[in-house]
């Protein structure tokens, strides 16, 4: 065991679930190529171990934030074309050539000056250009592509691979934003698909929700790892074409006890007992990435059965009252994010007790434990 592993909370990655997201949305791209998003640590389930297995499986484009990510999945051995969301800073320009970085560009100031940079280096660099469809973050307005790629095309050193755009509102199953972004982006297509091969739009609200938003390629975040970014389609169909949740969390119990009525439990005894009641302790918290907001509020598993949280959730530790369930003893397991029995909790569900959503979870929990990976 390694240091980190000494510790009652686990994060369990399943690569087989992400194995079966993966072949869920290259069949919902039908055979368009599908880019991984792995940053934020692969949203919480490991950058690197996902980009394996996702590579094994044929995905060849993976995309990050920001450099650092880039350079740690090259130095693990990945050798699909990673892409830099945020593009890159002009004094790590020399990174993009040796890690091979493909940079996402979205102002004709960082254009220019990448272009600069390959001509005296006299060697060709790729980056993709981004265009602001309504997202209003990154990116060069629709009307300004014309005159950037007049510039680019007289240098026969700096290369667009694609042209993408992001959604706002994807997540929306009828949305005129996105019905608006689509329409932008096809006249972006039919103007220039004779001087640009790939052009990219959809994440997965866009591959889910929205199939003209498919264009030659697509971005899958939040799908690959098992949710739906709408938070409430896991009902969606046929279970074989439904995606399956990667993570799993759960902890072991350290402390059991009986305590009187009329006790506060936790800091600034928020919750008084009203009978009798067995308290499970677990070594959990916020700073497990089990956000405060769970406090006399959300649940967990315990020998199949919901057990609420009572009092405020500490930075590790939490108390849930176990007394409507039989024989609980320390050291039993409690599942905080999966299922046990016939209960299950999701990121979705964290997420509505926390005022935030699944995305949100999923990287507080997973980065903030020490992960497990099983097949
Ligand atoms: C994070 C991100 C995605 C993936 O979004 P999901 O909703 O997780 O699929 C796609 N494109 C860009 C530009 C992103 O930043």
């Amino acid at each position: 065991m390694k240091v980190n592993d000494y510790s009652g909370n686990r994060v369990i990655i399943d690569r087989s679930a992400l194995r079966h997201n993966y072949a869920i949305l290259k069949k919902k791209a039908a055979g368009k190529e599908v880019l991984a998003m792995v940053k934020a640590d692969g949203y919480g389930h490991g950058m690197v171990e996902c980009a394996r297995t996702l590579e094994a499986d044929g995905c060849n484009y993976f995309g990050v934030a920001e450099a650092g990510e880039g350079l740690r999945l090259r130095e693990a051995g990945i050798k699909g074309h990673i892409i830099i969301f945020l593009g890159i800073p002009q004094v790590w320009f020399h990174l993009l050539t040796e890690y091979k970085l493909t940079p996402v560009l979205g102002s004709r100031e960082s254009i220019l000056q990448l272009l600069e940079y390959a001509e005296k280096q006299q060697q060709t660099i790729t980056f993709y250009l981004k265009v602001d469809t309504g997202m209003g973050r990154l990116g060069v307005a629709p009307e300004n592509v014309e005159e950037i790629l007049e510039r680019v095309e007289k240098s026969s050193f700096l290369e667009i691979g694609s042209v993408i755009s992001h959604l706002a509102r994807a997540d929306e199953r009828e949305s005129s934003a996105t019905a608006e972004a689509i329409k932008s982006f096809e006249v972006l297509k039919n103007r220039f698909s004779d001087r640009i091969s790939q052009f990219q739009l959809a994440n997965s609200g866009g591959i889910l929700f929205h199939k003209e938003s498919h264009f030659d390629f697509v971005r899958a975040g939040i799908s690959l790892y098992g949710y739906y970014p709408d938070g409430n389609s896991h009902t969606c169909c046929e279970e074989k074409e439904r995606l399956v949740p990667v993570l799993r969390f759960v902890t072991k119990i350290i402390q059991v006890k009986a305590i009187e009525a009329d006790r506060g439990i936790s800091y600034g005894h928020t919750y008084m007992t009203d009978k009798k009641t067995v308290v499970a302790v677990l070594p959990v918290g916020y700073g497990n990435g089990l956000s405060r907001s769970h406090s006399n509020r959300g649940y967990v598993l315990v020998n199949g059965q919901k057990a609420p949280v009572i009092g405020r959730v500490c930075m590790n530790m939490t108390m849930v009252d176990v007394t409507a369930i039989d024989d609980v003893k320390v050291g039993d397991e409690v599942v905080l994010i999966g299922s046990m029995g016939d209960q299950i909790i999701t990121a979705d569900d964290l997420g509505k007790t926390g005022d935030t959503i699944s995305y949100e979870v999923l990287c507080t929990v997973g980065n903030n434990n020490t992960r497990m990976y099983m097949d």
